[in-house]
């Protein structure tokens, strides 16, 4: 257990870590791009008010496989907090190819769920950063992409922005 996460079976924070750590070694070796992405479900807390926690404990876990099944097999998705999730995306040949992912994660989530007899439909905010467009290391990518998921909630949430340093 000391990998994943309780609720919904996925990686957790500390696999998160070493996955991305991996990844930009990978980068370094092969001058592919690694995006991280950050992503936080919007107004879960409403959620959690209007129906109660445990339909809110089944909306992460709804939203955790419909977020996995958008994904390359090579892509992990972690649950890094309550409702904030990362994606490592390693060996990418452009950053057009997270926002991609990103259109193809948009399109799954925002299908309606029916959870113990009620339709619910919910949306996410994501921010991406990239290795190594975006200079230095994994807590500065890291922090890149929080300051990317900040804008898109900022902007009025269910959007992905873009941390790209040039
Ligand atoms: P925002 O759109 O700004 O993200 O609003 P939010 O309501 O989602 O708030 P925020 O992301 O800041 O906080 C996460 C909320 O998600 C807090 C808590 O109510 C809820 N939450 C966190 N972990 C769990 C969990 O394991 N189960 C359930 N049911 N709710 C959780
Ligand atoms: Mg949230």
């Amino acid at each position: 257990m000391a990998y994943s996460d309780h609720l919904t079976g996925l990686p957790n924070r500390r696999k998160f870590v070493e996955c991305l750590q991996q990844s930009i070694y990978t980068s370094e070796r092969t001058g592919k791009i690694t995006a991280l992405m950050v992503l936080d479900c919007d107004k879960l807390k409403q959620i959690n008010d209007t129906f109660g926690h445990d339909i809110g404990d089944e909306v992460i876990k709804e939203f955790a496989k419909r977020v996995r099944s958008s994904l390359r097999k090579m892509d992990t998705l972690s649950r890094v907090g309550g409702d904030e999730f990362t994606v490592v995306l390693p060996e990418l040949s452009s950053e057009q190819d997270a926002a991609a992912i990103s259109n193809r994660i948009f399109g799954a989530v925002r299908k309606p769920m029916y959870i113990k007899g009620k339709k619910l439909q919910i949306t996410a905010s994501i921010g991406v950063s990239f290795y190594p467009a975006n200079t230095g290391n994994m807590e500065e990518l890291f922090k890149e992409a929080d300051i990317a998921l900040y804008k898109a909630k900022e902007s009025g949430r269910n959007k992905c922005c873009f941390n790209w340093k040039k």
